[in-house]
């Protein structure tokens, strides 16, 4: 028997269940992954991370080619070209069974319904199954049946749904006979790409990086996980985000180097594991509420927010030049780095979304067309939970005072001395508020484009007109 392993957001051999079972009963496998240009551009697909994936695909091959699996790399186009690609290589190399993971996103989950009829129909099994989380959506829902909707009683179900179920890593699969006339193939990423080698991506620096942070770093992650100057949390999140690891791993890793993570609530493991429930809770949402992936808020009474149409402001938020430290040295960071802090996305989208009253979406995209680890289901939750479009169990009046939060989380200043150098002359008591400094005319930098008391009480208003109107 020959069966296809397409190969989607789980770059890995590793705790894989879409290879392992492709590579069942001895069978001979093939592997294949479809790019899809077109439409990762119309999704806004950072080209830092397409680099990852096309290193990724490079670095699997002579894994692949030591168990005898070819790796045949093409360009699709759509995600319909994905899907007639895969029907006419069915057919080419007598192919009895397709294995995938499962995607989430309502777009790839109508591609995978018709396939699965069109692969029915000509005698093909198709086996699309539940890898990229821990506990599958649909498995963690309310004594009613229902989805939750709020984080926190999703969490304790989820633990408790946890225990009920082994935590077990699967091997990579054994070496098997090759099938005859079927070689691998490598079309480069017609995409355009932008250098990601700052990011490993063999599997023995994943694996130490992994390790590494559950043994050492995680135990003071709940003290410096807020810290953005402070190298505090994984810097696993391109990793998951492409399925280079699986969530199962940095469970089973975490476990092994912190026994008691789970009854510890105050630890520093407790609270990473916190972060991968997060993680979860998003991909769950997403599954079951199919409007997130459909560019509409969770909540309908948020459709009435009147949003700013306000190009200059935006353009502005998106270089980092809107006069607040912290803000600007983070958008910075994503421009240079393609990734950011959490504590600092949540600041940068407070700012987008209620000091400057845009859209989120406008943020979701800029997000998504820069970040290393672009992720629809953490980004959507991430932007819709700081816009008070989502999840949040606290009304709209959240807002962030982005100079506080400064304050609070770069005391000295040294992450934004480090992406502003402009403010190098500042000193330590002004860095917050450049803009009070007597020397600040000499600055090129400019002022806080916003007072943020008012732009709050505007923000309040607007919102709670929106939600007057249901
Ligand atoms: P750690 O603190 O080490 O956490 C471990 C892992 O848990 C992360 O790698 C990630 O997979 C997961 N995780 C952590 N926090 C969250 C969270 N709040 N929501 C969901 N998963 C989480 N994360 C992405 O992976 N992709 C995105 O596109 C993304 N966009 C975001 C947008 C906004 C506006 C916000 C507020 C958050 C976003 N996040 C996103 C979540 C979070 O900021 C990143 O996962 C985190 O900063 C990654 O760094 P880390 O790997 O060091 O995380």
């Amino acid at each position: 028997q020959r069966n296809l392993w397409w190969i989607r957001d789980d770059l890995r051999t590793v705790d894989n269940a879409a290879l392992s079972q492709a590579c069942a009963d001895n069978a001979e496998v093939v592997a294949v992954y479809l790019s899809a240009q077109q439409s990762w551009g119309e999704h806004d697909m950072a080209p830092i991370q397409a680099d990852l994936i096309q290193r990724r695909l490079q670095q699997m091959k002579p894994i692949l080619a030591r168990l005898n699996i070819p790796l045949v790399v093409r360009e699709a186009q759509t995600l319909t070209g994905q899907r007639e690609t895969l029907l006419s290589l069915c057919q080419q190399w007598s192919v009895a069974g397709v294995f995938c993971s499962q995607a989430y996103q309502w777009n790839e989950g109508q591609r995978d319904r018709q396939l699965a009829l069109e692969l029915a129909g000509r005698g093909v099994e198709f086996h699309c199954l539940q890898d990229a989380c821990v506990l599958a959506p649909g498995t963690v829902l309310t004594g009613s049946a229902q989805p939750y909707k709020v984080f926190t009683p999703f969490r304790k179900r989820w633990l408790e749904r946890l225990q009920l179920a082994p935590l077990t890593v699967r091997p990579e699969p054994a070496a098997r006979t090759a099938p005859s006339a079927i070689a691998s193939e490598f079309t480069a990423l017609a995409y355009p790409l932008k250098d990601s080698t700052a990011w490993p991506v063999d599997d023995a620096a994943l694996s130490h990086k992994l390790q590494a942070f559950c043994q050492q770093r995680v135990v003071d992650y709940q003290q410096d996980r807020d810290r953005p100057a402070i190298d505090g949390t994984s810097g696993l999140s391109p990793y998951l985000a492409l399925g280079m690891l699986s969530p199962r791993q940095c469970l089973a890793a975490l476990t092994l180097a912190q026994p008691d993570c789970w009854e510890v609530q105050e630890s520093g493991a407790f609270a990473w594991l916190n972060e991968l429930i997060w993680r979860e809770f998003y991909r769950h949402l997403m599954a079951q509420f199919p409007r997130l992936s459909r560019a509409q808020p969770f909540h309908g009474w948020s459709r009435h927010v009147a949003w700013r149409d306000d190009p200059a402001g935006l353009a502005r938020w998106q270089q980092g030049q809107t006069g607040f430290p912290i803000v600007d040295a983070a958008m910075r960071q994503l421009l240079a780095t393609g990734w950011m802090h959490n504590r600092l996305r949540m600041i940068v989208a407070s700012f987008l979304t209620k000091d400057l009253l845009i859209h989120w979406q406008h943020g979701e995209r800029w997000f998504m067309a820069h970040l290393i680890d672009g992720d629809l289901a953490a980004n959507n939750g991430g932007w819709q939970w700081a816009a008070s479009t989502g999840t949040d169990a606290q009304p709209y009046f959240r807002i962030f005072n982005p100079t506080t939060q400064g304050q609070r989380f770069d005391p000295d200043g040294s992450f934004i001395r480090r992406w502003l150098p402009e403010l190098a002359d500042v000193p330590m008591g002004e860095i917050h508020q450049p803009h009070r400094w007597p020397g600040a005319a000499r600055l090129d930098y400019p002022p806080p484009m916003v007072d943020h008391s008012q732009a709050r009480r505007a923000a309040i208003e607007t919102f709670k007109a929106a939600k007057a109107r249901g």
